[in-house]
């Protein structure tokens, strides 16, 4: 037997294990003692990380579709016709008329990749990962408030914090290693546990308030408590002073959001407000943590820079166990943003817009005309291949047809579009629409880096080979772009990409895999010099002052009402992850959790007559699935809740795709349905 360091492949918390093999096979998972997030312990997704990479039915060879069915194909061939009909839409239509789906799953060297795939050979950027769909509210917010998009503050600082101001994030569910600390924190020395959650979760009972707002009201209770902290003298004046600009303005915006005011728009008790804005203001170390709940709405930027502006109003962000902590879903989608996996940026955040960006990035990959306009993102380069204006879809380790919103509408357009590349480990519910399918080594079989959700980026270690003939993505990559006359992407190791990452993005100058054992560093470590950084906004902003953007409340899209009475939301569960394309196909996760559900109030279920265990059809404007009930107080009266890891009743098919106007994320977390019991 043998054991490999790495890192895990689920959430953001970016635990280290060793993975453990016969040679051929793994056949076991155990924690690293010493790394800072793990230390001898991970969560039960982390102990089963390795099944999957198990399975009988990954795929082991390229796939051609022909008279609807796929046949097997080798490399060359496969690679060949994506290079000749990508080449052709380029050629013929023109670069725009492509659209490239990069990946959270994947490692930081594969994201840079697809993004030069896109940029330096078919000369489109429209690329974009699933970070559209959970943080882009967080990277547009943040980058507006603050200057930098990303958690501010480190995983280790949460044991010493004095309060914590949880919203939306089911944190024991979604990041266990954090909510563990955050438990640990209040039950060891008394941390405060501010809770703002429409669902009665796990850390409930630890709270010190737990405030049900109703969902989609978060500008209005984060404006009432700055209301109240204005009016009681407790906000940070001389934080205030040396190191914002804009107060005067916040201070009219929040004026009209008294207690009472609040109260009506989000149903959380003006007693309540008080006391949590009177808590949070008053102790010297208190970090906002937050998660989809905040970002996945129409008003998820607005959402976000109301946060940053209550933390600048007190002070509480540049130093250790403050700050503003968004907790990023999947194991790499920090690095995916980090490298410009995006529409608008280069790696490090710098813009395609930017001439001498684009000279910088010419001159290094030795190539000309990189376009200079935004891309598409994922939804709009999703509704363009069902127009037509998109021809070629590329799609690396996403699975849209189970993840998008409105997905009725989304597999319309995956049929629609003329030509689909999917790359993955299995022939998911998207691959299943594609023309070629290209087989993709998991994590436990390459080597890379991913970067976790407090921007630690550490090395994914090679245990095993991939099966049958299944490649790391990255030489798929390269495979590609070589098949298309450019030679710029053959490296021999992703170590030798990770030094052309660093030579180019700036946050990353000194991450050199040798500076890079044994557990990473924490951007922005811009030389070999730097030690990385823990928390950022020290002493300045990282665009000078901090800048409040004071919010209007505005009501989500979409509204129960009499036809569709019941307010949906959706969100992940403690047992799977995402599409459930890995913790589907891992036996004691599967055990736990078989089926989807939908959670419901006890009330509502008495009404209905149905009890857990029944049948019911849920209906938006969208589309409908049929599963079982599960009654509980977990959700409030008119309120319910599905998991949307279940392909064959996906929660998806109910979502609503209205987006953010300026982060362009949907809003999965509002819709309005009706439910009818099944016979
Ligand atoms: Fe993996 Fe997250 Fe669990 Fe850690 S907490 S083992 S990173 S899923």
């Amino acid at each position: 037997m043998s054991k490999t360091l790495t890192t895990c492949v689920y959430c953001g918390c970016g635990c280290n294990f060793y993975l453990v093999s016969d040679g051929t096979r793994l056949t076991g998972a155990y924690p690293s003692q010493h790394h800072p997030v793990s230390r001898g312990a991970m969560c039960v997704k982390g102990w089963n990380a390795y099944e999957y990479t198990n399975a009988a039915d990954r795929l082991k060879t390229p796939l051609i579709k022909e008279d609807n069915r796929f046949r097997p194909a080798s490399w060359l061939e496969a690679i060949a016709l994506v290079a000749e009909r990508l080449t052709d839409y380029r050629v013929r239509i023109g670069p725009d008329s492509l659209g490239f789906f990069s990946s959270a799953k994947t490692t930081n060297e594969e994201n840079y990749l697809m993004m030069k795939l896109a940029r330096a050979v078919f000369k489109t950027n429209n690329i974009d990962h699933c970070a559209r769909l959970c943080h882009a509210s967080t990277v547009a917010g943040l980058a507006a408030t603050f200057g930098s998009g990303a958690m501010t503050n480190s995983i280790s600082e949460f044991e010493d914090a004095d309060c914590f101001m949880v919203i939306g994030s089911d944190t024991t569910s979604q990041h266990p290693m954090i909510g563990s600390r955050i438990v640990n924190a209040v039950k060891e020395h008394g941390a405060k546990l501010l809770l703002v959650d429409p669902r009665k979760i796990a850390l409930s009972k630890y709270a010190t308030i737990h405030a049900r707002h109703r969902n989609g009201t978060d500008v209005a209770w984060v404006n009432g408590m700055m209301n109240i902290i204005i009016k009681e003298g407790l906000w940070d004046r001389t934080y205030v002073e040396e190191r914002t600009e804009g107060f005067d303005k916040l201070r009219s915006t929040v004026e009209r959001y008294n207690p009472e005011y609040v109260s009506r728009i989000t149903g959380v008790a003006p007693d309540q407000l008080i006391e949590m804005a009177r808590i949070y203001a008053s102790v010297p170390k208190a970090m906002i943590v937050y998660s989809m709940g905040i970002t996945q709405h129409t008003t998820g930027v607005d959402n976000v820079k109301s946060l940053a502006n209550l933390a600048m109003l007190t002070g509480h962000v540049g130093f250790p166990c403050t700050g503003v902590n968004p907790l990023r879903g999947q194991n790499n989608v920090q690095g995916a943003c980090d490298m410009g996996a995006l529409p608008n940026v280069f790696s490090g955040y710098q813009k395609v817009t930017d001439d001498s960006m684009r000279q910088k990035f010419e001159q290094a990959w030795k190539v000309d005309n990189l376009p200079g306009t935004a891309g598409l993102t994922i939804t709009e380069m999703m509704n363009a291949a069902g127009t037509g204006e998109i021809k070629g879809l590329y799609i690396m380790g996403e699975n849209p047809a189970i993840s998008d919103p409105d997905l009725n509408h989304v597999c319309e357009c995956l049929k629609k579009a003329e030509f689909l590349v999917v790359q993955d480990n299995f022939l998911t519910e998207t691959a299943q629409y594609a023309d070629v399918v290209l087989p993709a080594a998991t994590f436990a079989e390459k080597d890379g880096t991913f970067t976790n959700t407090e921007r630690r980026c550490q090395r994914v270690r090679k245990a095993i080979n991939p099966p049958g003939e299944a490649r790391s993505d990255w030489e798929i990559l390269g495979e590609i772009a070589s098949a298309c006359g450019y030679d710029g992407m053959q490296y021999e190791s992703p170590a030798e990409l990770m030094d052309e990452i660093a030579s180019l993005t700036p946050i990353y100058g000194g991450m050199q895999y040798d500076r890079l054992e044994p557990f990473g560093l924490q951007w922005p470590c811009p030389n070999r010099e730097h030690p990385g950084t823990p928390y950022l906004h020290r002493d300045k902003f990282a665009k000078g002052v901090g800048t409040f953007m004071p919010c209007q409340y505005l009501p989500p899209a979409e509204l129960p009402d009499e036809e569709y009475p019941f307010l949906l939301s959706t969100g992940r569960i403690y047992w799977h992850f995402h599409t459930g394309t890995m913790t589907r196909r891992t036996t004691v996760l599967n055990r736990e959790v078989p089926a989807a559900y939908v959670e419901m109030n006890l009330s509502d279920a008495d009404r209905l007559g149905v009890r857990s265990g029944d049948q019911v059809q849920v209906t938006s404007r969208r589309g409908n699935i049929n599963l079982a009930v599960r009654v509980s107080d977990i959700v409030t009266e008119k309120s319910v809740f599905i998991p949307f890891h279940f392909a064959e009743a996906a929660a998806n098919v109910l979502t609503n795709n209205a987006v953010d106007p300026v982060a362009k994320i949907p809003e999965y977390k509002v819709c309005a349905v009706k439910i009818e019991k099944l016979p």
